[in-house]
């Protein structure tokens, strides 16, 4: 159905079924004669859907009772306030590891409210390649606090896939780029958020998962609507919520369990993500700087070593390859390659990576 493979980092590619599917309903939805973009959030269809979306969550990610889903608004930025927001009152100094972009916005935040422990975990090995120091190493505080990290930089394309296996520590993980790629124990977190706009659905819904004994009454000190124990007590509905988004969201988890879970994704995206990697690695044309182990699934980095970047993007779109301009933060290259792209997709990006370094090379 494809004719363009979007590499887009976010709002990115939907899978083709889900997007076929709202068109189907788009109109009519669940015969109430409206479209889902006019139906109220109070409708019982609406909120028994809801309840669907919630409970199809808990069984991909496979997420215990002790905590709590909910359904946010604004984004992963949003969150990045939130946090702190609702969790300094028990741990007034908490310990921030700053790994690239995202992790270091979320400090920048986080410095509004607190003094955070700023713990830097970025190397650079002998090779001159970048890697993420263990978890073992992290200089984090001695007592009990919360510890903030982003396990996959979508902009520089660095992924942690060691889990946290500390005892007096509440893991706060921005997981917006990497959740549903891969397995995860849930139980080893506080918090675990995202925003929508990669593997869950269009832009509007942040999915926060929360260990419930950390919903404590809060100061009325901030806006109820970060404040994480009031969407628990509203259902997720204190604001209006991003209905249309929540509903694909719906139809993403449903599409995961129809093609076997994220166990069958994981290992796709070991797949699509070596063959990229490997054909980069195979030619000196092209270049990516980090350490294998700590390559991102997702989001793929690559530069050109001449100054072809320009040349490369527009070709690669009159080609049907979008979206593959590196962040302005760091330029050359970057291939999205979220669940929804097709291991086809990434194929086809070789064959034209490859088209291209003939021509150029
Ligand atoms: N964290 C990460 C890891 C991201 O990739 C992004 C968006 N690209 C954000 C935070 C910000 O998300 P939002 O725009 O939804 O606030």
């Amino acid at each position: 159905m494809r004719k363009i493979y979007n590499f887009s980092a976010g709002p990115a590619i939907l899978p083709s079924d889900v997007l076929l599917k709202i068109q189907k309903d788009f109109l009519n939805w669940k015969k109430i004669g409206l479209s889902i973009t006019e139906i109220s959030h109070r409708h019982r269809k609406f909120i028994k859907n809801t309840e669907i979306i919630e409970q199809d969550l808990r069984d991909i990610l496979n997420i215990p009772i002790d905590y709590q889903i909910l359904f946010c608004h604004g984004g992963a930025r949003g969150q990045f306030s939130a946090v702190p927001m609702n969790l300094l009152a028990d741990f007034p100094k908490p310990d921030y590891i700053n790994s690239g972009f995202w992790s270091n916005n979320a400090i920048l935040e986080a410095q509004k409210y607190c003094h955070p422990n700023v713990i830097n975990v970025k190397k650079i090995s002998i090779f001159n390649e970048k890697y993420i120091e263990s978890m073992k190493d992290w200089n984090l505080s001695k007592f009990s606090t919360y510890v903030h990290y982003c396990p996959n930089e979508t902009i520089e394309g660095i992924e942690i896939f060691e889990e946290p296996k500390f005892k007096n520590k509440v893991f706060v993980g921005d997981f917006s780029s990497t959740l549903l790629s891969r397995n995860i124990d849930i139980k080893k977190y506080g918090i675990i958020y995202a925003c929508a706009q990669k593997n869950i659905g269009p832009a509007g819904i942040t999915i926060v998962i929360i260990k419930k004994n950390l919903l404590n009454e809060k100061k009325n000190l901030y806006h109820r609507f970060l404040i994480i124990l009031f969407s628990k007590k509203t259902n997720s509905m204190f604001n209006t919520p991003t209905t249309f988004s929540w509903y694909v969201a719906g139809l993403v988890f449903q599409w995961i369990k129809k093609i076997g879970g994220i166990s069958v994704l994981e290992d796709l995206n070991k797949k699509k993500s070596k063959i990229l990697y490997e054909y980069i690695d195979s030619t000196n044309f092209y270049e990516n700087f980090i350490k294998k182990s700590h390559r991102s699934r997702m989001n793929i980095i690559f530069y050109l070593k001449q100054k072809l970047t320009n040349i490369f993007i527009k070709e690669a779109q009159s080609f049907g390859l979008w979206g593959l301009q590196g962040h302005s933060f760091i330029g050359g290259l970057r291939a999205s390659i979220y669940n929804a792209m097709p291991l086809k997709g990434v194929q086809f990006l070789i064959k034209f990576m490859k088209k291209f370094e003939k021509k150029f090379g």
